[in-house]
């Protein structure tokens, strides 16, 4: 049996490192501000956004839930990520995607002052990070790198394939394992012998949206699995969560393997708000806090 990797034991006690921080910033009359756009009233949108901020106030920071009609035009909705962009009071700005579908994402996504980029997804952060620069770093990708660090301590030299090549997590997560010295396969639809190339890597990210997609006889025995997928879906009747891994075959094989849901998810929010202390820290010339 794998071990199981407990991403919320690992969110909450990096949760608790950043609201010291935070406490710190105080006496210096500093308190880093984040500010979450929605634009309509997309349910999971929705749960995710008050997460964010129900975490943010928890820590200690600054929060703004800004909700706009779903009918928002692309003009107005720029106009208010201009004014957070200017507004001193406010350290990072994430914009709940999908937007719909008058808004162009990217438009909105590169007007972000890439300062406050706390998502990670500016083509700025998205160049910096390729390049080694310090960046901004989007938060799921970067909660799995600290797992993965966590569970492993060196990666150099490990085989990586990362199944999903989205924006958002599959492309910035091969840049972060690249930089740690992995050797890096990137998976996607048009993959031939995706089964084959998966059983040859001793790290398997999974960021493909099917769910159960990966099964338990791809995995290299000992292999370290970190599940991203989020799928809601209905088995014996019942509503359940499950990751694109088959968690019930793979962990009999892994060496360690993170649960859905309980693994990468709420770490996707503690590093939302350990970017939004960094743009902070960044902003005022403070020493950027190490947590892993
Ligand atoms: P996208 O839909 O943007 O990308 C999915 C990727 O998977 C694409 O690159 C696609 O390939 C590839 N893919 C789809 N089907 C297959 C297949 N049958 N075989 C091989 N590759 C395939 O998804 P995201 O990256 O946004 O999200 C991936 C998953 O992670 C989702 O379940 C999502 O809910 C979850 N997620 C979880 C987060 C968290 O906080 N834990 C945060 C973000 C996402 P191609 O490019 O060729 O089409």
């Amino acid at each position: 049996m794998g071990k199981l990797i407990n991403g919320k034991e690992f969110a909450d006690t990096l949760c608790k490192k950043i609201a010291t921080e935070v406490t710190k910033l105080k006496d210096k009359n500093i308190k880093p501000g984040l500010a979450v756009v929605r634009v309509g009233e997309d349910p999971a949108s929705t749960v995710y956004v008050n997460m964010k901020a129900k975490k943010t106030e928890e820590v200690g920071m600054h929060s703004v839930t800004k909700i706009l009609d779903e009918k928002t035009s692309q003009e107005e909705l720029l106009n208010i990520v201009e004014k957070l962009n200017q507004d001193e009071s406010i350290n990072g700005i994430l914009v709940q995607l999908p937007l719909p579908e008058q808004i162009n994402e990217d438009s909105v996504i590169n007007a972000i002052n890439p300062d406050k980029d706390v998502d990670g997804f500016h083509a700025i952060n998205t160049g910096r990070l390729w390049s080694s620069i310090d960046s901004l770093v989007p938060c799921t990708p970067l909660g799995c790198k600290m797992l993965l660090l966590n569970e492993l301590k060196d990666l150099t030299g490990k085989k990586a394939i990362i199944v999903g090549r989205s924006n958002i997590v599959g492309k910035p997560m091969a840049a972060l394992l690249l930089a740690e010295s992995c050797t890096v396969t990137i998976g996607h639809s048009k993959t031939k012998d995706l089964e084959n190339e998966v059983k040859k890597s001793d790290i398997v990210v999974a960021a493909v949206g099917v769910p159960e997609m990966v099964k338990g006889s791809w995995i290299k025995p000992g292999a370290t699995v970190i599940d991203v997928g989020i799928n809601r879906i209905e088995k014996d009747g019942k509503k359940k969560l499950v990751g694109d891994v088959n968690f019930d075959e793979a962990e009999k094989v892994a060496g360690a393997i993170t649960p859905v849901p309980g693994g990468v998810g709420p770490m996707t929010i503690a590093c939302l708000l350990h970017n939004t202390l960094i743009a902070t820290c960044r902003k005022n010339n403070l020493e950027i806090p190490k947590f892993f």
